[in-house]
């Protein structure tokens, strides 16, 4: 079978005899083809780079995220784009006449057109996100002995209507994910902080903690002792300072990665229109080979 993305890695160690395929799932997938195999493997990976280092991740909202190393990981440039496209085609379908339940107005075959488009572009952001973080989850791993992050309220923010917070938070649960199962491979502590440890209001450089920081507040100024630093570095240091503090106490969380079973089925989102006309593109398509 030809697959679009390269399977050498995974032959290679068949080849060698370090894994054994167990079983292979195809899937179909907002316009794509998937098969995922289940393997077993003995995994040797090197232990990081500085295993006494520690870092500490705040996830951004105008950069992916910011290190307490100072590094700013921006996001990566599909990303940018994708969500540029997507503002562009929301104008496009706020011009054009959508379903009303009230007067019992049907949507126009524009309409349903441009939320179609919507709708792969979502994946799209998805995805571009999903592999900066996986890219951003191997190095942290690679580098570091223990990584910092956040236990944000994932659910408490999905209600948030700002879509920014929402997207950093739904991000943070997902770097979370990768982190905690890579971090295993490697003998990495993982170290989450409490949901209300106060990361951005305390001072990471005398540990006075402010009683209020507005979110638009980009910069962290102490009165006590006149820091000035980055919002996100501040947070991102304090992080960082919750293992450096403690490193022998029994706070570190490893966990290993258990197998959640077969990926969901992605279950048809939004609206009927969307759903009718999404279902008889899938159609056509399953007919293609797969690549
Ligand atoms: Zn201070």
């Amino acid at each position: 079978m030809r697959t679009h993305e390269s399977t050498r890695k995974l032959a290679r160690r068949i080849e060698l005899g370090t894994a054994t395929i167990r079983s292979a799932t195809v899937s179909f997938r907002s316009g794509r083809w998937f098969v995922s195999f289940s393997v077993k493997i003995d995994r040797d990976d090197p232990p990081p780079q500085q295993p006494d280092s520690a870092v500490g991740v705040d996830l951004g909202i105008k950069s992916l995220a910011v290190l307490s190393t100072g590094e700013v990981v921006p996001n990566p440039r599909r990303l940018e784009l994708a969500q540029r496209e997507l503002r562009r085609l929301q104008r496009q379908a706020s011009r054009r006449t959508g379903p009303d339940k009230r007067t019992k107005q049907k949507p126009s075959k524009r309409w349903r057109k441009t939320q179609a488009r919507i709708a792969k572009l979502h994946a799209e952001i998805a995805n571009a996100r999903r592999d900066g973080l996986h890219k951003l989850s191997t190095r942290l791993v690679a580098e570091h002995g223990a990584v910092v992050l956040e236990d944000l309220n994932v659910r408490g923010m999905m209600s948030n209507r700002r879509l920014a917070r929402h997207v950093a938070g739904v991000g943070m649960g997902e770097l979370r994910r990768q982190v905690e199962y890579t971090a295993a491979w490697r003998g990495v502590h993982t170290h989450v902080a409490s949901r209300w440890y106060p990361s951005s209001k305390t001072c990471s450089g005398c540990g006075v903690v402010k009683t209020k920081l507005r979110l638009s507040e980009r910069v962290y100024q102490c009165e006590h002792c006149g820091m000035v630093l980055d919002r996100d570095l501040n947070a991102a240091r304090n992080l960082t300072a919750l293992v450096e503090r403690d490193t022998s106490s029994a706070s570190c969380v490893v966990r290993l990665n258990e197998p959640a079973g077969n990926p969901r089925k992605p279950t048809p989102g939004g609206n009927g229109y969307r759903h009718g006309k999404a279902h008889a593109g899938q159609r056509q398509r399953s007919n293609a080979p797969t690549r």
